[in-house]
Parts: structure tokens; C-alpha cells; sequence
């Protein structure tokens, strides 16, 4: 396996030619492969970082709209009123079994949440117009978002090892593989991706190959 791939970047125009204010990385692949780790290695390497995910959870699914609206689909039993004053906390594991479940109501949540997402994405990047970016989005291709990024990149490692990282972080087998089985393949993302990092090694391995990532993308 190649360490660090460099796809064609199609239709972009060579890096070289590109007079770059900012940078924007949009980083995704498997779940599991190591999106989070890149991510904070970036960080490491002076790049803001954005953890979509972390968006929805902390900024979207408190959002009065968004919770009112999960209410009215799934009934009172998708939240818990435990926060301060009696707000609605959403309960994620029951949230996560109806939309796994169900491809419909899956793609009704991302429609629900994928808004205040780009949101807090602009408000982040419109406060520090000069920063180069991280941004996590797990399902970048899948939701056409390749438009947001300078550069896509995809982290990647085989299935057995994305398995087992799971299983560690506490995700029984078969639920980690439904939600993998809910993502575009990873060897299509690979196809996609402006750069692959392929995260089956030791850390420092990655780390590598975030170095020679972060030696062939143009200056700022
Ligand atoms: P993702 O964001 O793609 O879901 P993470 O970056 O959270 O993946 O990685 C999944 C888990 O695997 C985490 O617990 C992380 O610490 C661990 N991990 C990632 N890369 C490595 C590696 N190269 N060696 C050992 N553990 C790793």
C-alpha cells in the first residue's frame, strides 16, 4: 500500500497556480479509520479543526427547532429532561436506533441537522478568515460536499482493523456494521479523495503521512 497517494486533483487547477487566502481540508473515510486522529494531528500542525459530528451533538441537536421537530417524530421518548430548567436532552442511542433502522428516516434527520452544520462551518470560517482548516465531515461524498474544501482527503484502513477500532471504542460488530454499510464504500472514497492516508500501522506511522500531507499542499 502506497503510504501517502496524490490523486489527480480534477478540474481544481494545480495547487501550484492557486493563490490560496485560506486552505479548507474537508477530511473523511470510514468510520472508525482515524478521521478524528488526522484531524487533531492537523491541529498539532497549526489547522483549526471542526469535528462535524461534535457540531451536531453540541450545536444542532439542541437547537429548540430541532429538538421540537425530533418530538414530533419520534414522540416524547426521544429526549430526556434532565437539563437545566427541564430542556429536552435528545437520548442519542434511541435516536440511533430509529435512523439506522430506517434509510428514510436517516436521510429525514440528515436533512433535519445538515443545515446548522453549514452554519457553524461559515460562522467558523468567516471568524478567522486567514486559518487553515480541519474539518472532519464523515459523510462528505455521500452528501456532495466536496465544493466546501480546497482538498478532500480520506483516511482509510481495511475492514477488520475499522472493526476492531470500533468494537474497542464500544460499538458492538453489528451495529458498526450497519452504520459502515450506511456510508458510500471506502474504496469509492479513496477513488474520490484528493489524498488518502491509509491509517493501518502505528501512530506514528500516521503521523507520517500527515507530514508528507502537509509538505505538498501549497503555502498559504
Ligand atoms: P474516526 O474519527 O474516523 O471515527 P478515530 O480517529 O476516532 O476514527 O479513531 C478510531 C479509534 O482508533 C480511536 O480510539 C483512535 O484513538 C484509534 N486509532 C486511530 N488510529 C490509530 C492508530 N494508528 N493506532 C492505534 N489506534 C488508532
Amino acid at each position: 500500500m502506497g503510504i501517502l497517494t496524490e490523486m489527480p486533483l480534477r478540474g481544481r487547477g494545480h495547487p501550484a497556480k492557486r493563490v490560496l487566502s485560506t486552505m479548507k481540508l474537508g477530511i473523511t473515510g470510514g468510520i472508525g479509520c482515524g478521521k478524528s486522529t488526522v484531524a487533531r494531528a492537523l491541529e498539532q500542525r497549526g489547522f483549526r479543526r471542526l469535528d462535524s459530528d461534535r457540531i451536531v451533538r453540541e450545536q444542532v441537536l439542541v437547537e429548540p427547532t430541532v429538538l421540537a421537530a425530533l418530538v414530533a417524530r419520534y414522540g416524547e421518548g426521544v429526549v430526556e429532561r434532565t437539563g437545566a430548567g427541564g430542556q429536552p436532552v435528545v437520548r442519542r442511542p434511541v435516536l440511533a436506533e430509529r435512523v439506522f433502522a430506517d434509510d428514510a428516516e436517516r436521510v429525514w434527520l440528515e436533512e433535519l441537522t445538515h443545515p446548522g452544520v453549514f452554519a457553524a462551518w461559515q460562522a467558523a470560517f468567516a471568524a478567522e478568515p486567514a486559518a487553515r482548516w480541519a474539518v472532519e465531515v464523515p459523510l462528505l461524498f455521500e452528501k456532495g460536499l466536496e465544493k466546501w474544501f480546497d482538498f478532500t482527503i480520506c483516511v482509510a484502513c481495511a475492514p477488520a482493523q475499522q472493526l476492531a477500532r470500533l468494537e474497542q471504542r464500544g460499538l458492538p460488530r453489528a451495529l458498526a456494521g450497519q452504520r459502515i454499510s450506511k456510508q458510500l464504500p471506502l474504496v469509492r472514497k479513496i477513488e474520490l479523495s484528493d489524498f488518502v492516508l491509509w491509517n493501518e500501522g502505528t501512530p506514528s506511522f500516521l503521523e507520517a503521512q500527515v507530514d508528507r500531507l502537509t509538505d505538498a499542499l501549497p503555502a498559504a
